[in-house]
């Protein structure tokens, strides 16, 4: 995943897809581990997060465990068998699924996820709580593959908490790639979930309906860049990068 090249357009910030590249099995797994072993606080040492690319878009979809027993779910795009077996074969318990934001890259295994645990709660920003089954809004439609998943059943705002396993992890309201965007940000700002809001190198595109650049980027500083520089963000495509790096050599937005 490391090695994956980011195209980035020449005519402004915006992360493109690579080329559909479809392996055998139908799915680009088995998740593969990330890791975050000394950014989480000393409680947390049984924590374990994986990462699988998913789908045509080439979407980054977490598992997170604080304890080996409890996960959640970020961001489940298309053909997110990889997630359900990642879940099965530790053995963990779906606390919830949540959403960075819910353009259609990052909902469209939403389905498959409920079908597989039946009656997870769902969590999303208030800003886009009709977007996962609205196939006009999440911009299914626009891609031609019409999608429509179920309905959140928790509604976050800026400076909410959401728990597992007794951690408890900060939301940040980061609109500008879509209204609702969300920063997940772990217990101790060691390491921050940022969905299509900050990549390595590179920052969301705002042309999508709801898009924003100015406030994209004064998302980015005020709720990322005002972490600490050593915090590993975990993007919505593409590599794992830190927010040093980005504050200081990210082309679009710097400091
Ligand atoms: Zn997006
Ligand atoms: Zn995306």
């Amino acid at each position: 995943m490391h090695t994956k090249r980011l195209r980035r357009a020449t005519s402004g910030p915006e992360w493109l897809p690579e080329p559909l590249v479809r392996p055998k099995g139908g799915y680009t797994g088995p998740m593969q581990p990330v890791d975050i072993s000394g950014r989480m606080p000393e409680q947390s040492r049984n924590a374990a997060l994986w990462v699988a690319v998913l789908g045509p878009f080439e979407t980054n979809a977490y598992v997170y465990t604080p304890d080996g027993k409890n996960a959640w779910i970020i961001d489940p795009g298309l053909e997110p068998r990889a997630i359900i077996d990642q879940v099965n074969e530790a053995g963990l318990n779906v606390e919830a699924v949540l959403l960075t934001h819910a353009h259609a890259d990052h909902v469209m295994g939403l389905s498959d996820v409920m079908d597989a645990f039946p009656g997870t709660p769902l969590i999303i920003h208030e800003a886009e709580a009709d977007w996962p089954e609205d196939p006009a809004l999440n911009l299914s439609a626009m891609f031609g593959m019409p999608y429509s998943g179920p309905k959140p059943t928790r509604l976050l705002k800026h400076g909410d908490e959401v728990s597992i396993g007794g951690e408890t992890w900060d939301v940040r309201h980061v609109p500008g790639h879509s209204p609702g965007g969300c920063v997940f940000v772990a217990p101790g700002g060691g390491v921050a979930i940022v969905g299509d809001t900050l990549f390595s190198g590179s920052v969301g595109r705002t042309d999508f309906p709801g898009g924003n650049f100015d406030q994209l980027a004064e998302s980015i500083r005020r709720e990322i860049y005002s972490m600490d520089g050593a915090c590993l963000c975990l993007p919505g495509h593409g590599p794992t990068t830190t927010v040093a790096q980005e504050r200081s050599h990210n082309p679009f937005v710097r400091r």
